[in-house]
């Protein structure tokens, strides 16, 4: 036996040795446990505790979300939220090396603090991945039809959307979710809560976030908070959303 190929029997024979010791687990397992944890997120979809850099620049969503918006936005307002879940983490014994989403769904069984910041980091990491410098994405066959099926036509669910963004009092965000009834639903959380939630009145995935937090539009709309709402359907990256039913 030449040595390489010896190398290589010995490095196999060590891998099968360990492919006994441990199982991966396949997707379908890891979805039956997040049923099991009443946890509705499918796997690729899992969120860390740490902030993940921003796929864009923070000039690139101009001019509808403006560059000094974004660059406060997400190095102090976001950063923030996921400095104070890993501090929370520490003191309420929870492990940083699983998903957010497991704290997120029994939120109702920590403090305050871990509620305002786990969701208020998972809320920006996915808000961040909403959005897009390219304006012509659109939702997919599948997804329009489901959106169709559930309110009637695009514009509608906009409009309904919109609804839900503009009325929200206070600081929160608007949602679009797929439910527990397999179904679409718009819906709105107040603070940094959501739909992944224990305590969420309509508990989901969600396919579309938006901040509706007046540090996320003050800057540049001041109290128009309608005016920025019609700016976020320009840049709503529809592949994410399209990526995230597809999933499920
Ligand atoms: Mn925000």
């Amino acid at each position: 036996m030449k040595q390489s190929t010896r190398r290589n029997f010995l490095g196999q024979s060590a891998l099968a040795g360990i492919g006994t010791l441990i199982t991966l687990p396949t997707l379908g397992a890891l979805l039956e446990a997040d049923k099991k944890a009443g946890v509705n997120t499918p796997s690729p979809f899992k969120t860390g505790f740490d902030q993940q850099p921003l796929p864009y620049a923070y000039s690139a969503l101009e001019p509808s979300i403006d560059t000094l918006t974004m660059d406060i936005h997400y190095n102090k307002h976001a950063a923030a939220y996921s400095k104070n879940v890993k501090e929370a983490a520490v003191a309420e014994s929870v492990d940083i090396t699983k998903p957010l989403e497991d704290v997120l769904g029994k939120i109702s069984k920590y403090s305050v603090k871990m509620r305002n910041n786990a969701g208020g980091h998972y809320n920006h990491e996915l808000f961040w991945q909403l959005l897009s410098a390219d304006t012509n994405t659109q939702p997919s066959a599948k997804l329009l039809a489901a959106i169709v099926a559930g309110f009637g036509s695009l514009d509608e669910f906009k409009k309904q959307f919109t609804g839900a963004a503009t009325t929200r009092f206070g600081s929160g965000w608007a949602w679009l979710i797929y439910n527990s009834d397999k179904k679409l639903s718009i819906v709105s959380t107040p603070n940094q809560d959501n739909p992944l939630m224990d305590i969420a009145e309509i508990k989901g995935f969600p396919l579309i976030g938006l901040d509706v937090w007046e540090h996320a539009y003050y800057l540049k709309y001041q109290n128009r908070r309608a005016d920025y709402i019609a700016s976020f359907w320009k840049i709503l990256n529809w592949n994410t959303v399209n990526d995230r039913f597809n999933s499920i």
